[in-house]
């Protein structure tokens, strides 16, 4: 979600006459666009600041300024935390950006805007600027209305909004005519789409709306409510044939005192009976997740039960988090908070076990021909290309720039914990 919010801001920002620049020492206007989920990001973003601070004492006309979820969380507070700053712009002020920087060019006084406007703040529109890109994110509903009892995203985004259909066709219709070929369509919880707009679209009549749309070859979506995930939704994966063959779904855990402390809203039995249904619809998905390891009061017996599930499941891939307490949310109530390091041995023993399953699951496409959206050259390798297969895996093969945005066929040679190599066929 981040990265489409920069993105806009890019967007909207050139057209005030600003560029994009990659060396830092020649901007004029320095932007960090920030993330609150977790502890670390945030611990992150004051060390980024650090540095920028020495760069404005050097250069006094710089203009910093702070947005996103940490700018949403803090607000005024930031100038007292890093007093340099010029402005500080909430997740709901993106939209603002060119007037807000006007005043704060005019440096009467800092500037800081986190209204959360309830009405009005997805009127996005379309931006229409040059593209290189050949896969793209959609945002098609922002906010969230879950309160897992962890997660700081409804406090900072907002209750769950909606875009208009018509207007994310028009997006994706316009993306496709800039060359994009891959469409991530992107929510808190793709599943609720619609759910607060007049008109009947659901999530899954959208699909089917964006699967018809000419140029495009790819869908995917992130993120789906595992709660959520309804029979239409997994049909989409038999009948829409622009959709990719993969999910991430979060479980977060697979002990159910847990889930009910974390308000999840469903069991691991249901959680698991949802797998095997996507994996009957589909049965090439490759199916990613999260965990939390280390919420408060999660016992022994508690993580094993993940651990078990992960050995009925088997993930494609696993994004893996130790708790941490974020600010508003219910669960920094808690008691029976988990010391530091029993959370960190957590999160050893149960990175361990995916990694073997990571392996295995990309082993089993050694000598198989997959179809690859080349994405474009390898950042580690000039004579490489990269690109994701229908399932999401990332391949590397030798080839040239000549080959970006086309869709390939690739013969797996070899395989590693995070992507597979292979040789064009
Ligand atoms: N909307 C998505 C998740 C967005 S946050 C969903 O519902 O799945 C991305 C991930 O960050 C979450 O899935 C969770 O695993 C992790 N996360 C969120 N809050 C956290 C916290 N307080 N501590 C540790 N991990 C957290
Ligand atoms: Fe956070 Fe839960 Fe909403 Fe995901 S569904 S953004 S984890 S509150």
């Amino acid at each position: 979600m981040n990265v489409y919010d920069s993105e806009r801001m890019v967007r909207l920002l050139q057209g005030c006459d600003y560029q994009v620049t990659s060396d830092i020492r020649q901007a004029d206007l320095i932007l960090l666009n920030t993330c609150s989920i977790r502890e670390k990001p945030e611990h992150k973003i004051y060390s980024i600041l650090g540095r920028l601070k020495r760069m404005k004492d050097k250069n006094p006309d710089l203009i910093l300024g702070v947005g996103g979820c940490v700018a949403q969380q803090e607000g005024e507070i930031l100038f007292q935390k890093a007093p340099f700053l010029d402005l500080v712009f909430g997740t709901h002020s993106i939209n603002k950006l060119p007037y807000l920087l006007e005043k704060a060019e005019e440096r009467r006084s800092k500037v800081c805007d986190v209204e959360i406007v309830e009405d009005g703040y997805l009127d996005e529109g379309v931006f229409d600027s040059s593209l290189e890109k050949v896969s793209s994110y959609l945002s098609i509903i922002r906010g969230c209305n879950n309160f897992c009892s962890y997660c700081v995203v409804p406090y900072v985004r907002g209750r769950e909004r909606s875009r208009q259909k018509e207007e994310i066709l028009v997006e994706a219709a316009h993306l496709a005519r800039r060359g994009v070929k891959e469409l991530t369509l992107l929510g808190q919880n793709v599943n609720s789409y619609g759910n607060d707009l007049d008109d009947t679209c659901d999530f899954p009549r959208l699909l089917a709306s964006v699967n018809e749309i000419e140029g495009i070859e790819r869908i995917r979506f992130i993120t789906s409510h595992p709660k959520d995930l309804s029979d239409e939704l997994i049909c989409c994966f038999k009948e829409l044939d622009k959709l990719c063959a993969h999910i991430h779904l979060p479980v977060q855990s697979g002990s159910n005192n847990v889930l009910k402390l974390m308000n999840r809203g469903y069991t691991r039995e249901d959680y698991l009976k949802k797998v095997g249904a996507l994996r009957e619809a589909c049965p090439e998905i490759g199916i990613t997740s999260d965990v939390i390891v280390g919420f408060p009061q999660e016992t022994h017996s508690d993580f094993e039960d993940t651990l078990e599930l992960m050995k009925e499941v088997k993930f494609d891939d696993l994004f893996s988090f130790h708790y941490s307490d974020r600010p508003m949310t219910a669960s920094i109530r808690f008691e029976g908070k988990i010391p530091s390091d029993e959370k960190k041995e957590r999160l050893k023993t149960l990175q361990e076990l995916q990694n073997n399953y990571s392996l295995e699951k990309n082993a089993a496409r050694l000598d198989k021909v997959e179809e690859v959206l080349v994405e474009g050259v390898s950042r580690k390798d000039v004579n490489c290309v990269t690109g994701k297969t229908r399932s999401n895996k990332t391949v590397n093969f030798p080839g040239g720039d000549n080959l970006k945005g086309r869709l390939v066929s690739v013969k797996i040679k070899d395989v590693h914990l995070h992507s597979l190599s292979g040789e064009l066929v």
